[in-house]
């Protein structure tokens, strides 16, 4: 009998499927048609994207709402150039992705060969693995490696470059390496000594905060996390995307007062956050200049960095929170923190003073409408189940606090790379998973008109799937304020568009029709009732994809804050 053969196609699809990958998302070309249909072949769902870069974007958005990594196939060259959009993102905000390259013939190197590029060293910088092999038998094995480098420790992307002539190569099966499955990560423990520190500090702090991150919700520490935070009675505050680890209407959570919190605190527990801009390096004035931090990370190095921690707790964030409750559970005659004590009050206080001024904002519905009372209708109506994707500037900021999340890795947003253009790859990926693991909810994606435009044509993508996504544009025309209607046809009429602000964009441009070409459900609302007529009618027609087009002030603003979200703080 004759030796059987497998084509390298074949194999990678094979071998991505035995380390649990079940999406790729893509688009093919040459050299790497065969192996989008391979990866069909071996049972993996192939979900063919219009832009390389939304691809990347969903593949990682699977990576971080799964804890596995999905794969994002490109062909070489531009292709992968493309995908770095998405590469970078994920390595900044530590999710786990694969990416797959073709690129050009092993024997064509440095003769100019079509696409040739250096991809192995473009992805370097942003993954924790890349690999270039130069045998089809051990393709196995350097799947495994970056599945496994992708999800251990800090998660993050990895790279493997199919040179052209591997993808329909064969090897002898015999030949070939076998299939070891990856393990699940390790679930590494702090130690015992520094847990015991953390809790002494927390026992005497006068003004505790929890600070829960999108290590958190990564770490999937929903259970232990509510545990620490309960039994002890300390206010939280989630980051944009740790959102949902515990629902936002907890009576212990005090987003509402997050300025207020991170500068008084005394000590902070953080729990999956990095002191990066996102906190404001963890430095005065944004926090007190004396605050003990307490840091857990899975990430040694991410330790003491920007401000000297009180007590380091690496290792896994499950792990780590079961051992503090552990330890708390042990203490005889514990106590919980005084809702009455003055930090509390002091937190409830402002937590009202905000909610009024949101209020204000809100009970303002004169024409054309501000963020907040546009976003006062979509929360109204909103399950508890959704997942929300979220971007754009004002877009994005203000429903951090106008859209609630339930919960855990139930937001995506622009995240610690503040990319834009994330949206409809995220919306995507979500819309996928949420078909598959949880039928019947929605994915409802808010953006900015602005943000919207980076990958538009990704609305092909969701309505050719039929995926259960409620698109909303948030249309203000234009990139942080817009032109109202009359003052832009003046500058038309003057020939003047090229000197027109570089923020303006068509004021109240008919995004809604855009939907109807691929079979989805336009809407175009400008007033209150007809955003919750709209929505209202979207979330009902579950079988069709939306599309629902706020066309609100082109001058509208956040609420004045006492810090701007981006103000930089004193290094
Ligand atoms: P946020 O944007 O919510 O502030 P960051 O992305 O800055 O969050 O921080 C997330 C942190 O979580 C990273 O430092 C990462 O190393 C850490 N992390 C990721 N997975 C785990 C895990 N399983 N256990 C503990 N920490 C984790
Ligand atoms: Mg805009």
């Amino acid at each position: 009998m004759a030796d059987e053969t497998i084509d390298g196609a074949s194999l990678l699809a094979r071998s991505l499927k035995a380390q649990g990958v079940e999406y790729m998302f893509g688009i093919v070309g040459i050299p790497v048609i065969e192996l989008a249909m391979a990866a069909q072949a071996a049972g993996i769902k192939y979900i063919g994207m219009r832009n390389e870069q939304a691809a990347s974007y969903a593949a990682s958005a699977i990576g971080y709402l799964t804890g596995k990594p999905a794969v994002c196939l490109v062909v070489s060259g531009p292709g992968l150039i493309h995908a770095i959009a998405g590469i970078a993102n994920a390595a900044e905000n530590c999710w786990p992705l694969i990416v797959v390259g073709g690129s050009s013939e092993a024997d064509q190197e440095g003769m100019g060969a079509f696409q040739e590029t250096p991809q192995v060293e473009l992805c370097r910088p942003y993954c924790k693995f890349t690999a270039r092999p130069n045998r089809l038998e051990r393709l196995p094995f350097y799947v495994e490696k970056a599945v496994r480098h992708s999800i251990y420790g800090r998660p993050g992307p990895c790279y493997i470059d199919l040179a052209g002539n591997m993808v329909t190569e064969r090897v002898d099966v015999k030949d070939v390496r076998p299939d070891v499955t990856c393990q699940s990560p390790p679930k590494t423990l702090a130690e015992p000594d520094r847990i015991k520190e953390a809790i002494d500090l927390l026992h005497y702090a006068e003004k505790p905060l929890v600070i829960i991150g999108k290590g958190a919700a990564y770490a999937r520490a929903e259970d232990s996390v509510r545990e620490f935070v309960e039994t002890n009675g300390f206010p939280f505050l989630p980051t944009p995307m740790g959102k949902g680890v515990l629902p936002d209407d907890h009576e212990l959570c005090v987003s509402p007062a997050r300025s207020k919190a991170l500068q008084e605190a005394d000590v902070i527990l953080l729990l999956g956050a990095r002191l990066n801009w996102i906190l404001h390096f963890g430095l005065p004035p944004r926090f007190n200049p004396k605050v003990k931090v307490i840091m857990v990370d899975i990430l040694a190095e991410e330790m003491n960095n920007n401000v000297q921690n009180a007590v380091s707790l690496v290792g896994h964030l499950d792990a780590v929170v079961s051992q503090l409750n552990e330890r708390i559970n042990k203490i005889p005659g514990r106590f919980v923190f005084n809702r009455k004590s003055p930090w509390w009050k002091t937190l409830d206080g402002k937590v009202k003073q905000n909610q009024v001024a949101v209020q204000g904002m809100i009970d303002d519905k004169s024409e054309p409408l501000n963020y907040y009372a546009a976003y006062e209708e979509i929360r109204q109506l909103l399950p508890r189940d959704y997942i929300i994707i979220s971007e754009g500037a004002n877009t994005m900021d203000i429903s951090r606090t106008m859209v609630p999340n339930f919960l855990p890795r139930h937001r995506l947003d622009a995240g610690t790379y503040g990319t834009m253009g994330v949206g409809l790859g995220f919306a995507t990926a979500a819309g996928i998973w949420c078909r598959d693991h949880t039928p019947g909810n929605q994915v409802v994606s808010i953006q900015g008109d602005s943000a919207f435009g980076f990958s538009g044509m990704e609305i092909e993508t969701i309505c050719r799937y039929k995926l259960p996504v409620i698109m909303i544009i948030i249309n203000n025309g234009g990139i942080y304020t817009g032109l109202p209607e009359d003052t832009w046809s003046s500058i038309q009429d003057m020939d003047l568009t090229l000197s027109s602000p570089p923020t303006s964009l068509i004021p109240a441009a008919r995004y809604e029709k855009m939907i109807e070409a691929f079979g989805g459900k336009g809407y175009c609302a400008r007033t209150t009732e007809q955003i919750k007529a709209a929505f209202t009618e979207a979330l009902q027609n579950k079988q069709q994809v939306s599309l629902i087009n706020i066309i609100i002030s082109p001058m509208a603003q956040r609420k004045t804050q006492d810090f701007d979200w981006l103000t930089k703080s004193k290094m």
